[in-house]
């Protein structure tokens, strides 16, 4: 490219640059529900309303925003992209390879993300999950490894990048490196650079006027928050930890950027569990009412972004007869992994398990034989699973991704989708549409059908964020 034309394109950048330089955006959150495709989001306001008895829709926060589109999800080497290419893309605005965190697709060099950009331009940063820190999509706004399982390696790149609120459940793996040798802990580490560890809601409460924070759930896992289907009112929420990072980044000098992920729809979607996947959108929307009571307060000056990285499992509402039979869903009262950790404890008991156990389970938790009725086919499926279960104690459980269900919860949590007409495509992710919502100041910038790499640009633009190199 000659030198004139590198110049002309310099100025038409200023151009463009300036045409938005008149945006007073100064607080920026990013939604991202993992594995939430359009699918998810309808499903879940359709049974929303079905819960209520009626056909329709009652709309989520996030949906009724003024700009509703879609973006396309490919990753630079898939048709399917995984959350680490699907997370760079969102965070960057690059395509790169399946596996890969904040590199380019032949990791070859680095990419920055918008996080980054805003931290750059002065803003202050905060990234928070469901699931643990050093997870594929929190990771692709800080970090840059060509793997996404270099968990602690990613972890280690939290003082680098620098941000001022880190959340989630925790770290996937606190002390062990790649080589899977044993290290210093990423706590220490994080405190000898000056982080503030938080353990739940009253260890940030001790923390929170001390400078950076790194804040964990202490009653969930390392690498993931407990289900919002099975939380109970002593366990940290998505909307707490949002609550928690807008008090600690608020400031009206130069605003902050906040990313926020629903990380585990994905998982109940990889699980095919329609009822503890549409919890979980719920609750990321209780997260999004946060923002939006902020944006309230700061119209001119909030933007926020709702979308995901992929879909997760091709959920089909519907299976076949036109109608759905959503309601049914509500008989769920815990998710398939619980459902299935509940079966395993009869297993354990040491007791014989018999079928009138799993009976009384499956009412309880399920309501099976009481609202949901099963055929006399549907019982001989899940006597089967009974039986290869227990009676033959083969234990060579079913493996799906994020989830080691029994078989009888498998067959259970199947049969409850299949009574409620949804139908699931695979137990993985899908190159489906993901839904893009938008409100704020120039918003109208998202409108048109997207690919996920425009995203993070346009919030960069109209965040006035500046140039992309570090
Ligand atoms: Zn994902």
């Amino acid at each position: 490219m000659g030198k004139r034309m590198l110049f002309l394109l310099g100025v038409a950048f200023l151009m463009s640059a300036n045409l938005f330089s008149q945006s007073d955006i100064k607080y920026v959150f990013y939604f991202i529900g993992d594995g939430m495709g359009v699918n998810q989001v309808n499903g879940t306001e359709m049974y929303l309303a079905e819960k209520e008895d009626s056909i329709g829709t009652v709309p989520l926060c996030f949906t009724q925003f003024p700009v509703a589109t879609f973006a396309t999800t490919y990753s630079a080497t898939n048709s399917v992209t995984d959350s680490s290419a699907a997370g760079t893309a969102l965070a960057s605005g690059e395509k790169t390879a399946n596996g890969t965190i904040g590199m380019n697709a032949d990791h070859t060099a680095p990419v920055y993300s918008v996080a980054q950009l805003a931290k750059n331009s002065g803003a202050k940063v905060g990234v928070i999950s469901t699931v643990s820190i050093d997870h594929a999509t929190p990771a692709a706004f800080y970090a840059h490894k060509p793997d996404r399982n270099m968990y602690y390696e990613i972890a280690c790149d939290i003082p680098a990048a620098g941000f001022d609120f880190y959340g989630g459940a925790g770290f996937a793996s606190p002390a062990t490196s790649f080589n899977k040798e044993e290290v210093v802990s990423i706590f220490e580490i994080l405190k000898r650079r000056n982080y503030n560890i938080a353990v739940g809601l009253s260890g940030y409460e001790q923390v929170k006027n001390k400078g950076n924070i790194v804040m964990v759930e202490k009653r969930g896992k390392n690498d993931a928050m407990k289900f919002a289907i099975d939380r109970d009112s002593a366990d940290l929420s998505l909307k707490q930890m949002t609550e928690c990072a807008i008090r600690s980044l608020y400031n009206r000098g130069k605003g902050f950027f906040l990313m926020v992920e629903g990380g585990m729809i994905d998982w109940a979607c990889h699980s095919n569990d329609a009822a503890t996947a549409f919890e979980e959108v719920v609750d990321m929307d209780e997260a999004v009412k946060v923002a939006f009571e902020f944006y309230k307060k700061y119209p001119k000056e909030t933007l926020i972004v709702v979308t995901a990285d992929h879909e997760t499992g091709g959920l089909s509402l519907g299976n076949g007869p036109y109608k759905l039979n959503l309601k049914l869903l509500s008989e769920q009262k815990v998710s398939k992994d619980v459902l299935a950790k509940k079966i395993n404890e009869l297993h354990k008991s040491g007791k014989k398990v018999e079928w009138e156990n799993i009976r009384t389970l499956l009412r309880d938790n399920l309501g099976f034989w009481d609202t949901v009725r099963l055929t006399k086919d549907e019982r001989s499926e899940l006597l089967e699973a009974f039986e290869d279960e227990f009676v033959k104690n083969e234990e060579d459980d079913e493996e799906v991704l994020y989830s080691q269900s029994g078989k009888v919860a498998d067959k259970a949590i199947e049969l409850l989708n299949r009574h409620a007409n949804i139908e699931w495509g695979s137990h993985g992710h899908s190159a489906g549409y993901v839904p893009v919502f938008v409100i704020g100041e120039g918003s109208e910038l998202f409108n048109g059908k997207l690919d996920n790499t425009d995203i993070p640009k346009k919030i960069a633009e109209l965040a006035g964020y500046g140039k992309k190199e570090k």
